[in-house]
């Protein structure tokens, strides 16, 4: 089997693993990623780069650069409720660089990362490398054992980190324990075409017991739909027809699409929702960040941005421990320590969302009154920065504290 050795070893190269990997690097630490794909050409698995992550890339020098990539942006939150429609949040008079959320392919935000990262000589990205299980001495975790076209490798290092998403290989190995939280619904995913005149938004739907969301991506509406937990089976038993006449009530002004867009449930794409944390992020030798730590909900696009955070925390927190040796389990916690707090804040809203606005709206079948704080914030726009602000800014967000090697 072969062998290698390196600083840090990294499970993951999607949001969390490659910006983790790239602050290290910068920092001058030498970090071997693994990324079980041989590119991120994956579907549709959250674009949204909110100014946060955006702020990150301005305090590395990468912002011009970044916002050089085809993207979108959107500067407002919108929400119909039946015929009424509402703004409910407005980016634009963030504290940030960026007063908008990027609309980006996630796979042009990690080949941007990627090639910022591979210009460092301690950085060393192994694509279809896929982490299969850790290597211990006793309690410590001292690497993984992967897989790759050349057979089977093994790395050896002082610090593992398992940023390899929501179902981690590597935490799955650990044996920390995981929290679910639960979620009573699931998203189908799906294109509507774009139509000159159509509105660059943001907009949640809701009418009789529907929920549709429809992102613009200048040529196509990337839309979700939610359907209560396992619910997919029952649609598809109903047939194409039902649930196109369904969208068609919910559409709106893309109603007339749908009959062409959607002619097979081959173009639906499931999102199975899961929220879930760990209750303890590491162990001696191993740290767990980004999905790998906690699995978000979709409501308010939140899970890109979280896991940059936590890329950009646990690197400001290990960068210069690692410099000097393997970090202790009290190193790691403090990544922990420093994390666990937003998480559990946005988790909190999330479940709070789920149960008592989605899920009852989902059984009811009917359209439901404005609440109270949607009539507000439509009509008090300086009201609309908060909402912006929990989430596009995130609670206690973080900055790059490292200096460049
Ligand atoms: C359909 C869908 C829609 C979403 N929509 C949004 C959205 O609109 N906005 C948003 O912010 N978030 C969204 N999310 C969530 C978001 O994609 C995740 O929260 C975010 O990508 C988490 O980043 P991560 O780096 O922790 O994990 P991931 O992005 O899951 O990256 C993990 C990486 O590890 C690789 N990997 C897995 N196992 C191994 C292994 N054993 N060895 C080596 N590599 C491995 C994977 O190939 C992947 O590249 C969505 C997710 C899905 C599935």
């Amino acid at each position: 089997m072969e062998s290698l050795s390196t600083t840090c070893v990294i499970a993951g190269a999607g949001p969390a693993g490659m910006m983790c990997g790239y602050l290290l690097a910068r920092a001058g630490v030498d970090v071997t990623v693994l990324e079980k794909h041989a590119d991120f050409l994956r579907d549709f698995r959250g674009d949204t780069v909110h100014p946060s992550t955006l702020q990150i890339m301005y305090e590395l020098g990468l912002l011009e650069d970044f916002l050089k990539l085809p993207h979108t942006r959107i500067t407002t939150g919108n929400l119909e409720i039946g015929d009424a429609h509402f703004v409910i949040g407005d980016f634009s008079r963030l504290p940030t660089q960026c007063k908008f959320i990027a609309l980006m392919p996630q796979w042009d935000f990690l080949d941007f990362l990627a090639r910022q990262a591979r210009k460092l000589p301690n950085f060393h990205l192994l694509m279809q490398t896929e982490a299969r299980n850790l290597i211990l001495r006793d309690d410590l975790v001292c690497g993984v054992l992967a897989a790759s076209p050349d057979g089977d490798v093994e790395i050896k290092a002082g610090l593992t980190i398992a940023a390899d998403g929501r179902h981690s290989t590597l935490r799955g190995k650990s044996g920390l324990g995981v929290l679910d939280l639960g979620a009573p619904f699931d998203v189908l995913w799906l294109r509507l075409p774009v139509k000159p005149g159509d509105p660059a938004d943001l907009i949640g739907k809701v009418r009789d017991g529907q929920l549709f969301v429809m992102i613009y991506r200048t040529d196509y509406w990337q839309c979700a739909y939610l359907i209560p937990k396992g619910g997919f089976d029952i649609i598809k038993a109903d047939g194409l027809s039902e649930f196109r006449a369904r969208l068609k009530q919910i559409a709106g002004f893309a109603a007339g699409r749908v009959d062409e867009a959607i002619t097979d449930f081959d173009q639906v794409r499931l999102l199975t929702v899961t929220v879930d944390r760990l209750e303890k992020w590491a162990r001696p030798g191993l740290l767990c960040i980004g999905d790998a730590a906690h699995a978000m909900s979709p409501i308010g696009g939140v899970g890109i941005n979280l896991a940059i955070q936590d890329a950009v925390a646990a690197a400001n927190i290990l960068a210069l421990i690692l410099q000097k040796g393997a970090p202790g389990l009290h190193d790691l916690e403090k990544v922990q320590a420093r994390r666990e707090f937003p998480t559990k804040v946005i988790q909190a809203f999330q479940v709070a969302a789920q149960n008592f606005l989605l899920a009852p709206t989902l059984t009811a079948m009917r359209t439901p009154k404005p609440p109270l704080l949607v009539k507000a914030l439509n009509r008090w726009p300086w009201l609309r920065q908060f909402p912006a602000r929990f989430i596009g800014m995130g609670v206690r967000p973080e900055h790059v504290r490292l200096p460049k090697r």
